[in-house]
């Protein structure tokens, strides 16, 4: 790197990570670097309250801020989408900005969904991973005048692995706040041996969901839905008829990773799992739904991954080498009911305890959403 010019640092993505490092940075070495974020929209969606926007309790435009304003004014921002990276050249390719170079890159493009990858897929089909589905969801709910609902996961991974959980159990409180849930039956199909991935944690899911009437089917990987049928078919053989289906999406890392060799088939980025940074490329990281870690997409992977991705930069500016510092740190609120959450805390080597569910961590999920835009995104915390 040539000592006479500033740094150049590049962050892909205005979401929950690319916001944070940004902020992170700007703080450090603004002055002394130029950084650059490339997003093609700078809407920044606070992505938890969809599930309440799938029971009518929030609107999806008060989930939205205008990402350019949340990030540091001494950040450059561009508004685009970018299409390619060239590791040789060390540039971003973007679709109508031209090409940004960098000394320092940061992968922080997220996830997207791909439900038309499944040629099954149909509208009648319901899902909770955007504001706009989240509400069309609610709307199906509202008219529902019973009958056999079910809920699972179309492919693994995906976003926030207790969100179908947290659905089923917010559903069961609607209809039942509604007085009506003698009418309808929940079933939630897991691909797994048991409802919830983390064995602690389940210890406390499988028994609520037996308490609250939802049926646990396990080892259900989708295979097809029949949609005129309205029958759900497994890989393992089983069938499950239904009247509202709701199923998590496909997930997928961005096509332009794929198309610029950083990532796997499905653009998921290896990662060194301490320091964050891209196998093969030292002065590219990456942070969270974009990596291929073996923990939860979740914005507080994310959360705990940018100030490790921050000083790493700072110390290879420094010429020093990265730190391994990030060990898996995750956090959740996982809501069982509208008024109850429970807090998951894990990380690499330590699984979270089986605490219960409580009314105060509910309090703590529901002041979440200022504090994430006040506090977190900032980096103050
Ligand atoms: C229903 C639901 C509930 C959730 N609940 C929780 C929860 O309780 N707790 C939790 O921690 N997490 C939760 N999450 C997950 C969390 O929102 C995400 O994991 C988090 O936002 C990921 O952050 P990210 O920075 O990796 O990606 P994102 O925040 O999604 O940001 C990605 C950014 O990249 C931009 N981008 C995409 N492609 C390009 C491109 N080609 N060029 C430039 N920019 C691009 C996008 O416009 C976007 O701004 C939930 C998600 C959903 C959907």
């Amino acid at each position: 790197m040539n000592n006479a010019r500033k740094p150049d640092i590049v962050i892909i993505g205005a979401g929950t990570g690319g916001t944070i490092v940004a902020n992170r940075l700007s703080k450090k070495i603004g002055k002394k670097t130029n950084i650059t974020v490339i997003d093609p929209i700078f809407k920044h969606v606070y992505q938890p309250g969809y599930l309440f926007v799938m029971i009518g309790r929030e609107k999806p435009e008060n989930l939205i801020k205008d990402g350019k304003k949340l990030i540091s004014k001494k950040v450059k921002k561009v508004q685009d989408t970018a299409v390619k990276v060239d590791t040789q050249r060390q540039v971003v390719i973007t679709e109508n900005s031209g090409e940004f170079h960098y000394d320092y890159l940061v992968l922080a493009s997220g996830s997207r969904i791909v439900p038309e990858s499944l040629d099954w897929w149909d509208d009648s089909i319901h899902h909770f991973y955007n504001g706009e589905s989240a509400l069309k969801l609610y709307r199906a709910l509202e008219s529902f005048d019973g009958g056999k609902i079910v809920i699972g996961i179309s492919d693994l991974p995906y976003k926030c692995p207790p969100a179908p959980i947290e659905a089923a159990f917010l559903i069961e409180d609607y209809f039942r706040r509604k007085k009506m849930r003698d009418k309808v039956e929940i079933t939630y199909a897991s691909p797994l041996n048991r409802a919830f991935s983390i064995e602690t944690t389940n210890t406390v899911v499988e028994p609520l969901l037996e308490k609250r009437g939802i049926k646990l089917v396990k080892f259900f990987n989708v295979d097809e839905a029949d949609t005129k049928e309205r029958v759900l078919y497994s890989v393992e053989g089983e069938e499950l008829e239904y009247d509202l289906l709701i199923l998590v999406p496909p997930h997928r890392g961005q096509q332009y990773l794929i198309e610029s060799g950083l990532s796997d088939k499905d653009g998921w980025v290896p990662v060194d799992r301490h320091t964050l940074q891209v196998e093969g490329h030292p002065n590219i990281y990456a942070i969270g739904d974009t990596t291929n870690l073996p923990i939860s997409k979740a914005g507080s992977a994310a959360h705990h991954e940018a100030p490790v991705i921050a000083n790493n930069i700072v110390r290879q500016i420094k010429n020093k080498p990265p730190k391994p510092d990030f060990h898996g740190h995750v956090q959740c609120f996982f809501v069982t009911k509208w008024g109850s959450s429970m807090f998951v805390d894990f990380d690499y080597d330590r699984p979270p305890k089986p605490g219960k569910s409580r009314k105060h961590w509910w309090w703590f999920k529901r002041i979440f959403k200022p504090f994430y835009f006040k506090l977190v995104l900032k980096g103050h915390v």
